[in-house]
């Protein structure tokens, strides 16, 4: 066990402040939501937005109201590698799951093979990822759609505050959701956001909506209990402690779809009180941090033969992590493990491509992925949260130095 500095790989800070905000949210009640809800309907300048408590728990009522919609379509299009809430969520809907394999150089699409794959007559949506915070082609996704009469859904959980050009990310496909997980833009611990502007669409979420169950009284003080913790444990200085415990599975991605599907507390409204300072504040940060990695990368070329990432413009993006390629899967290894024991907050993506989900094996047999499964085992990223100092990027630096010069 390590007991010293060690940075979380994510990590969107929640002060005592937010707390006392929270508890004071318990006291307003609806009208706490109420106000959370219309701020977020005014920022991204959309009518309808619904407040639930997970990005996962969000992505379900969307796709449930879609098949309401269309009930003739029970099939949704996602990406091979992407975070595993998303398969869990469209088999909790009762759909089926189609992939399409990813262009490794933008981490979007293959937008060919997606070109084939849109032309099933069973598919209700397509849900493109902004993977880190970049940013997924939706514009060029937008017209396939439109040909195809399949509904856009954007993947913006790890894009909270994301803009593409003038257009902010969540907004641009025909519904947007977010996740205010742990390690996302901005958490309440855990939550998740839906905005539209589709009015037929929206009248059916609500429906839906209206129907979910809230947290009980034990649940709201788990919530309450667990963001006490979370403010003290994330902290560099003793994150050490939870990232210690195997039961708590930290950074662990998991296929689950026994998740629980209920209405934000006002609770979590109020600890989100002062969202859009705080968005701000850590997205400034993280622009920096990625800027100082992309400079890093660039100055030093290569690792194991291949650019990392300026090919996805990532110098002045806002990301949640910082993604970099790692082609040698030695080298890939070692830094994970050298990371580990430093508490350098460098982690791997997701355990592997949608396709090698053991619950999931029966509906991909035979189908192949390569770049998804390529993406699993040569991605890792650097931390970019506030969390991160001068002395932590000077560590991530050196054990890229040694890494190379061990070569
Ligand atoms: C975190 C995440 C989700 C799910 O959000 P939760 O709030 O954890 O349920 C969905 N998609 C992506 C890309 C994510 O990173």
């Amino acid at each position: 066990m390590r007991i010293r500095r060690t940075l979380p790989p994510a990590a969107a800070p929640i002060f005592f402040k937010d707390i006392v905000s929270g508890l004071k949210g318990i006291m307003r009640g609806q009208k706490e939501l109420d106000r959370f809800e219309s701020e977020i309907k005014v920022y991204y300048k959309v009518k309808h937005c619904f407040l639930l408590s997970s990005g996962k728990a969000a992505l379900t009522v969307i796709l449930k109201a879609l098949h309401r919609h269309s009930p003739e379509k029970d099939t949704v299009l996602i990406p091979a590698f992407t975070c595993f809430s998303v398969p869990s969520a469209i088999i909790r809907a009762g759909l089926k799951i189609k992939l399409c394999d990813m262009d490794s150089e933008t981490l979007d699409f293959n937008f060919k093979e997606l070109k084939l794959k849109l032309t099933d007559p069973s598919i209700l949506a397509i849900i493109p990822t902004h993977l880190f915070g970049l940013p997924a082609n939706i514009p060029k996704l937008k017209t396939v759609c439109t040909k195809n009469d399949v509904f856009l859904i954007e993947d913006a959980a790890q894009a909270m505050g994301g803009t593409d050009g003038n257009k902010k990310l969540g907004t641009i496909g025909d519904i947007g959701f977010f996740s205010l997980g742990r390690g996302k833009g901005f958490s309440t611990v855990e939550g998740g956001i839906i905005i539209t502007n589709h009015d037929k669409i929206a009248r059916q979420i609500k429906g839906i909506v209206d129907s979910l169950p809230d947290y009980s009284r034990f649940e709201t003080l788990k919530l309450i209990l667990f963001s006490i913790v979370l403010s003290v444990f994330m902290l560099p200085s003793f994150f050490w402690f939870p990232k210690s415990l195997p039961f708590l599975k930290l950074g662990e991605t998991i296929f689950d779809t026994g998740f629980s599907i209920k209405r934000l507390t006002p609770f979590q409204a109020g600890l989100a009180k002062n969202w859009k300072n705080k968005l701000h504040w850590f997205s400034t940060i993280r622009q920096d941090n990625c800027e100082h990695w992309f400079g890093f990368f660039e100055r030093r070329q290569k690792i194991g033969g291949k650019n990392p990432l300026f090919r996805f413009g990532a110098k002045k993006k806002i990301l949640i992590r910082f993604p970099v390629y790692i082609d040698n899967s030695l080298t890939f290894k070692k830094v994970l493990k050298k990371s580990n024991q430093i508490g350098a907050g460098i982690m791997g993506t997701y355990p592997g491509s949608i396709n090698t989900i053991k619950a999931l094996k029966d509906c991909f047999a035979g189908q192949n992925y390569p770049v998804a499964e390529s993406l699993a085992q040569k991605l890792v990223t650097l931390p970019v949260h506030p969390f991160v100092s001068a002395a932590d990027q000077l560590k991530v630096i050196r054990l890229f130095n040694v890494e190379k010069e061990s070569r």
